[in-house]
């Protein structure tokens, strides 16, 4: 049976604001098994990069629990967060903007693994360490003394990785890791992402507004709207059988390669509404165009309906029901 290393448990995130309180996160469940890649997917705003930050106790929760192989991580205190932080990691969207631009490529590879105690300072063991990281992420040797901006997004990118796997870690949350390069190059650190996760053992979290981007890597996809999760599938099942009006309107939105194969593409109308203190109702009910008046007044729970397949709609529920 596959071993669970994150559960995450009605996990909320709520900032302070002069208008009323956003709830950016509001009561996300969801559980990954290791070596799994996990895609989560929402329009920018959606609330996908705070859980992202959430789980790696970047952002504290307002409320809920994070699991991280079985012990309660959301109580820790500093000390013990810095030892979990070999475990986790992050790959951040742009890669030019989460990079000190004075350090060289070697430096910025090599500090993580000084600041955690890992290789003394100016010793060959760090030299060798950094390139072993850079072989493992692609990098030629000869970019050890380079810059970042002399550096095109792909090879930026990949020292974000190379820094990002220099404490070994088991679960990386990456957030947008290709939004910021150029299709082709897109592809490069897609495949440089899913190598790594068979050599190494890897859990993603794979987070993006952009569903073709996840649809080859990821094992399972979560669809997020407005703080909350709306659908959940093994990927497959998600292209084929998407259920949520609203990720429905997000495949419709996808290019399809072949004349033949056309797609009508679902535009959405209507206002989004505010994540500022939110009134009871599904929160898509304004751009859906199967709202019915229960879906104004109540919640629309996530519910298994099967194929390990979960959808927060009336809509659903009531087919099934019927
Ligand atoms: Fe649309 Fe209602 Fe389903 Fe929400 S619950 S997606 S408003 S049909």
């Amino acid at each position: 049976m596959a071993e669970s290393i994150l559960k995450v448990k009605g996990i909320k995130k709520y900032f302070s604001t002069p208008k009323g309180m956003l709830h950016a996160v509001d009561g996300v469940d969801f559980e990954m098994e290791k070596g799994e890649t996990l895609g989560l997917v929402g329009e920018s705003g959606c609330g996908k990069s705070t859980i992202g930050r959430v789980i790696l106790r970047l952002l504290e929760p307002t409320e809920g629990e994070i699991y991280f192989e079985d012990k309660n991580i959301s109580q820790l205190n500093k000390k013990e967060m810095i030892k979990l932080r070999r475990d986790m990691q992050i790959i951040f969207q742009d890669p030019f903007s989460s990079l000190n631009p004075r350090l060289s490529v070697s430096e910025i590879i090599a500090e993580p693994l000084i600041i955690h105690n890992i290789v003394k300072k100016k010793n060959s063991e760090l030299e060798k360490e950094v390139l072993r990281l850079m072989d493992l992420v692609g990098l030629a040797k000869r970019l050890v003394n380079a810059y970042p901006h002399e550096l095109d997004g792909g090879r930026r990118q990949r020292i974000g990785i190379a820094r990002a796997l220099a404490l070994r870690p088991k679960f990386i949350v990456a957030d947008e890791p290709v939004s910021a390069l150029d299709v082709s190059i897109q592809a490069q650190i897609l495949n440089l992402l899913q190598d790594l996760q068979e050599e190494l053992g890897l859990t993603y979290l794979f987070i993006t507004h952009d569903l073709s981007v996840v649809k080859h890597i990821s094992d399972n996809i979560a669809v997020m709207y407005l703080g909350k999760l709306v659908e959940k599938a093994p990927a497959d099942e998600l292209f084929r059988n998407s259920l949520h009006p609203y990720t429905q309107a997000l495949l419709s939105a996808i290019p399809v390669p072949s004349i033949k194969s056309k797609r009508e593409r679902i535009i959405l109308k209507g206002e989004i509404t505010s994540p500022i203190d939110p009134k009871p109702g599904c929160r898509f009910a304004a751009r859906c165009n199967y709202a019915m008046d229960r879906c104004f007044k109540e919640d629309p729970e996530l519910t298994e309906v099967g194929n390990n397949h979960l959808v927060a709609c009336f809509l659903v529920e009531e087919k099934a029901n019927n």
